[in-house]
């Protein structure tokens, strides 16, 4: 896959499902269908998409246009980290505040002072690819044609489910964190499930704690008629909480505490635990003692009813989110199966022994490409090899708007596809190999771990 514009996918052209279920030498022959490359293969597969941030205030918003496009994306974080360290504090969240109209003066300092970073090239090379002529570039001569496009494409209702058609998704899993209770289906269509973040839950020891996308816990469950008074209680309502997911078509829970505290989530100290309810500010020991207990106890409910629990590892508070100080969560539920974000950049080698040790973890790629494609390509090559099983790879977009979406499974495609394509060159593997491989990391693997049907 090449970026320009005699290359565009041949839209409406990925493999259905049906088609899809088993890939052997066999049933190729059945199926009397044999891509002629392993990129052409990629190319057309349709992708189940683990892991966004679609939420209806964005995607369901006629107003959109080209500033927004940067703004809220991972080109947006070039400009200014988007949560806060510990020393730090913010009145609102960058990603979420209004832009005001697009300007070149607004523009330049993504396209000229970023232009080199990776998640700025992904988003001008898609915004050129959809509004422009192909030209991978933004100047101020063409931004005010883009902006206009972008404004009058997102006027039509069905804009951005066409984008998504044309980025090959069949399905899209959305961490939606404005709303930890959203039911993605009913808002965002049938082809969207969601995750429940844990981290509110996690912060819970006062009525007015908050996590760090200022989400109430109290408020969430009395939103479901649950109102503990006391540490059993709300021990009860988190029981209640996850037997309910399924009715808001969850699939998972998703822990990104790595943004609220460090993910050592130790061995659980009840007694500190229960001592910290109900205090406005209990001490460090104390608030880390209950979100450990509150983060064992989810992970127990959710290894007993088989639902996955999603972890954000890497980057964010950086100091505390290695991906081994997890791993002592991870040995103490091995009924749970874990799926490990975003390679756990920069520390992908460190999370790749670990997935060979435990073998409840599953990885998702998320992100790691996006920020890094040369780190991923690497890394790939590294978790093909050492990965005990094939089950065990999967991604997503983890995007605002469509847009960045569109262009980061294009990328996702383009480094699979490259990736394989070495293997291939070097009589790794087979060809029909690569393609039973391709097929469950673009789709099947997601479909069986998250169980969709
Ligand atoms: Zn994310």
């Amino acid at each position: 896959m090449r970026w320009n514009t005699t290359d565009r996918r041949p839209n409406g052209f990925f493999i259905p499902l049906s088609s899809m279920l088993v890939y052997t030498d066999r049933a190729f022959k059945t199926l009397n269908f044999m891509p002629q490359s392993i990129r052409d293969f990629v190319a057309v597969t349709g992708i189940v998409d683990v892991h966004e941030h679609h939420i209806p205030e964005i995607l369901l918003s006629r107003e959109v246009n080209l500033l927004q496009l940067f703004q809220q994306s991972y080109a947006g974080w070039t400009q200014a980290r988007p949560y806060t360290l510990p020393s730090e504090t913010r009145d609102s969240d960058p990603m979420l505040v209004a832009t005001g109209p697009t300007t070149w003066e607004t523009l330049a300092p993504f396209l000229e002072n970023s232009g080199s970073n990776s998640f700025v090239r992904n988003l001008v090379r898609t915004v050129t690819e959809l509004y422009g002529d192909g030209e991978p570039a933004i100047t101020r001569d063409t931004w005010k044609a883009l902006d206009a496009a972008v404004r009058e494409h997102h006027r039509q209702p069905d804009w951005c489910k066409e984008v998504l058609r044309r980025a090959g998704i069949e399905r899209s899993i959305t961490d939606p964190y404005t709303d930890p209770l959203l039911d993605a289906r009913q808002a965002l269509g049938d082809n969207y499930n969601s995750v429940m973040r844990i981290n509110s839950f996690a912060c819970s020891w006062h009525p007015e704690s908050r996590d760090h996308n200022g989400n109430s816990a109290r408020a969430l469950l009395q939103r479901l008629g649950l109102k503990p008074t006391s540490f059993d209680d709300y021990l009860a309502a988190l029981e209640k909480l996850v037997d309910g997911m399924a009715s808001r078509h969850q699939v998972a829970l998703k822990n990104a505490l790595a943004y609220d505290r460090d993910v050592a989530f130790d061995e659980p100290d009840e007694k500190l635990a229960r001592q910290a309810w109900g205090k406005t500010l209990p001490s460090h020991a104390g608030r880390k003692a209950f979100s450990d207990f509150v983060v064992d106890r989810l992970c127990r409910l959710a290894g007993e009813r088989d639902l996955p629990m999603q972890m954000h590892l890497g980057t964010a508070i950086i100091r505390g989110s290695h991906p081994l100080k997890v791993a002592g969560l991870i040995e103490r539920h091995p009924r749970t199966r874990f799926l490990l974000m975003h390679l756990a950049y920069p520390w992908s080698h460190d999370l790749l022994g670990m997935a060979f040790v435990y073998r409840n973890i599953w990885l998702d790629l998320t992100w790691s490409f996006l920020i890094s494609p040369s780190h991923f390509k690497l890394a790939l090559h590294e978790a093909i090899e050492t990965l005990p099983d094939e089950s065990r790879l999967m991604f997503g977009g983890d995007n605002w708007h469509v847009e960045e979406t569109y262009g980061t499974m294009k990328l996702a495609r383009q480094l699979i596809s490259e990736v394989l394509e070495e293997k291939l060159a070097a009589g790794y593997f087979r060809h029909v190999d690569a393609q039973r491989l391709a097929a469950k990391i673009l789709r099947e693997n997601a479909i069986r771990f998250f169980k969709l049907q």
